[in-house]
């Protein structure tokens, strides 16, 4: 109610270019119809397009990443940034339909997969009050009609968190272990979505990656909003 009042008072602008926002009240239709979205899943590793949704390279690599778009593009990462730390619900929303966008049109097959987002140390989501990642799972999940596992794929240590480190050995190191699962008969053969909202170095997914094969999960495909 009051935001509506607000609404009219001072009419929201495009969090990108400024002008009159039309879609969800965050962003331009202009603005957010220039946000490529990308049509190929990549290696983990060396992020190698792979258009046969296989791995041809770092066969090791415990995932497969899909990214629906770069972190590069200004107005995906400004929606990502207000969604995250502003807490912007319209901007999850956006997300959340770009990530599904990017999943009906890749080479990839959805049936019986289980969607898991990347946990946030509780201190984290204590001070945020929500899982950013979480949040767009479980939207995305609904979209496709997949099934979510909440809260089973868990963080053990409150780490710091990887955007303020810029070695990648750290990051490396910071996040070593810091994934644990409590019911493995849950993801015993399972095909499991990991959500996140961005990958940069990759260490958090490839770690989680490893927790969630380590209890018998046959594939793992990361699916993130953005890639740096
Ligand atoms: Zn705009
Ligand atoms: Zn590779």
């Amino acid at each position: 109610m009051l935001r509506d009042i607000l609404d009219i008072i001072f009419p929201q602008s495009c969090i990108n270019c400024g002008g009159e926002s039309c879609v969800e009240k965050v962003i331009c239709k202009k603005c957010l119809d220039e946000i490529v979205v990308n049509k190929n899943l990549f290696c983990g590793e060396c992020s190698a397009r792979l258009p046969e949704g296989k791995k041809i390279c770092h066969r090791e690599c415990p995932y497969i990443l899909g990214a629906a778009g770069n972190y590069q593009d200004e107005a995906l990462r400004k929606l990502i940034l207000n969604f995250k730390f502003r807490g912007v619900k319209e901007a999850g929303v956006i997300l959340s339909r770009l990530i599904t966008d990017y999943a009906k049109q890749i080479n990839w097959s959805w049936g019986e997969n289980l969607v898991v987002p990347i946990p946030l140390a509780s201190r984290r989501e204590k001070e945020r009050g929500f899982n950013q990642a979480q949040v767009i799972a479980e939207a995305f999940a609904k979209k496709m009609s997949l099934e979510t596992e909440i809260n089973n794929l868990i963080r053990t240590k409150n780490t710091k968190p990887q955007n303020e480190i810029s070695d990648y050995e750290v990051r490396a190191s910071n996040i070593r272990g810091a994934f644990l699962v409590k019911r493995s008969e849950r993801f015993d053969k399972k095909t499991v979505v990991l959500v996140d909202d961005v990958t940069t170095s990759g260490s958090t997914l490839y770690e989680a990656a490893c927790a969630l094969k380590e209890s018998g999960v046959k594939k793992v495909l990361a699916l993130t909003v953005a890639k740096a």
